[in-house]
């Protein structure tokens, strides 16, 4: 990665496409890459992470924001992404640089190999100096492999690439301690734990997918990378750079004192769990993050997963302590837990130094502000 500022900013659908006619915003999005030129030429990469194709879509297969089921969002996503990205295009050279699509599932963020992939190939289109356009492939994704909003895509995106920002456009000026329509709301110019925020947070726009509750989600895991997230009205001149240079009122969300590396920000920040263990409770005090789980030290299991697979370990009392990835399969876990006495080589066949779970593979959750992506199932025993 080059040593230039690196910042993701996130447009929301409302701010790209007129609500009613469901047409691009030409008038906003010549100011926003106006405004994305200039911040180029001060030697700041960006990277948007743009909604808007499935509200730019629905004309085209005569659906409106109300009347759309999944797959008429699925079919929107494809009729309005060319759309949408040509726009982009247009204005973009209007202003002299180039732009590029990224359309991604979760999947490229929780496989490992695919993640890196990915990584590579931002940071390329950056070296160069294209913009990089990243939206979820909304038409091919179903439930399970949906990030489902671009809020936390887009912080997604701000881990993976190391970002030193996250600008969230939307249709606010940011956050306020109630719904900002009681007229004893406060406006938040600052938050450092965002747990505090979310019951104020209910409720959500028209044309996106998130509302103030997922911008707090995705400002959560931006601050555990060491990203510090703004969340600013999108529809005035230099949406971006006036927050970026304080001149103009924003939330912002600042970053943990010490953040996870990217190893640790992988393995903590995940959407699906394969599954989980129950430490022991002779061995729950010695969780460190850095110390191994061995097999004695797992009182029960739960979940089907393989090696490379991230885990949460919960705590004799139901607390979630800690993810790691397991150098074990679900199978042989459970071999290996259910027959304490039997040496480990006898039950696998093969000599292990018995680290279900390693040291530097594991992440203790204990500055955490959210556990949103905690599952809703209780575990159960191996
Ligand atoms: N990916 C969706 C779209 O392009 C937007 C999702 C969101 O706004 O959170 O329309």
């Amino acid at each position: 990665m080059t040593q230039k500022r690196n910042i993701v900013v996130k447009i929301g659908s409302a701010l790209l496409a007129n609500q009613q006619l469901l047409t691009p915003r030409y008038g906003f999005l010549q100011r926003l890459m106006e405004d994305i030129a200039q911040l180029r030429a001060e030697g700041t990469n960006v990277i948007l992470c743009s909604s808007g194709s499935v509200a730019l879509g629905l004309r085209l297969i005569g659906e409106t924001p109300e009347s759309a089921g999944v797959s008429d969002k699925q079919a929107a996503a494809a009729c309005g992404m060319p759309l949408l990205l040509n726009a982009y295009k247009q204005v973009g050279h209007e202003f002299g640089f180039e732009i590029a699509q990224i359309l991604l599932t979760l999947g490229d963020f929780e496989d490992h190999r695919r993640f890196l992939n990915t990584r590579n190939t931002v940071h390329r289109l950056l070296e160069a100096d294209v913009v990089p356009i990243v939206n979820e492939n909304d038409t091919i994704t179903t439930e399970e492999i949906r990030v489902g909003d671009n809020d936390r895509l887009a912080a997604k995106v701000a881990q993976m690439v190391g970002a030193d920002d996250l600008v969230i456009l939307t249709g606010v000026d940011g956050l306020y301690d109630r719904n900002p329509d009681d007229p004893d709301a406060q406006f938040v110019p600052e938050v450092e734990d965002v747990s505090l925020y979310m019951d104020a947070t209910k409720g959500k726009s028209t044309l996106g997918t998130g509302g103030m509750g997922t911008k707090l989600q995705a400002a959560n895991m931006a601050q555990e990378a060491g990203v510090t997230t703004w969340i600013a009205q999108g529809e005035v001149d230099r949406p971006v750079s006036h927050v970026l240079d304080g001149t103009r009122r924003a939330t912002r969300i600042i970053p943990h004192p010490n953040p996870l590396s990217g190893w640790d920000s992988w393995i903590a920040n995940r959407l699906q769990m394969a599954g989980s263990v129950v430490v022991t409770e002779a061995f729950e005090d010695s969780l460190d993050g850095k110390q191994p789980i061995r097999r004695e030290h797992i009182a029960s299991m739960a979940g089907d997963f393989t090696r490379g697979d991230v885990l949460h370990i919960y705590d004799s009392k139901g607390v979630e302590r800690a993810r790691g990835l397991s150098d074990f399969t679900s199978e042989e876990l459970r071999v290996l837990i259910n027959n304490p006495d039997t040496p480990a080589e006898q039950l696998l066949g093969y000599r292990t130094k018995g680290e279900i779970i390693r040291g530097a593979n594991l992440v203790l959750l204990e500055t955490r502000h959210l556990l949103w992506d905690a599952p809703e199932e209780i575990v159960c025993a191996a």
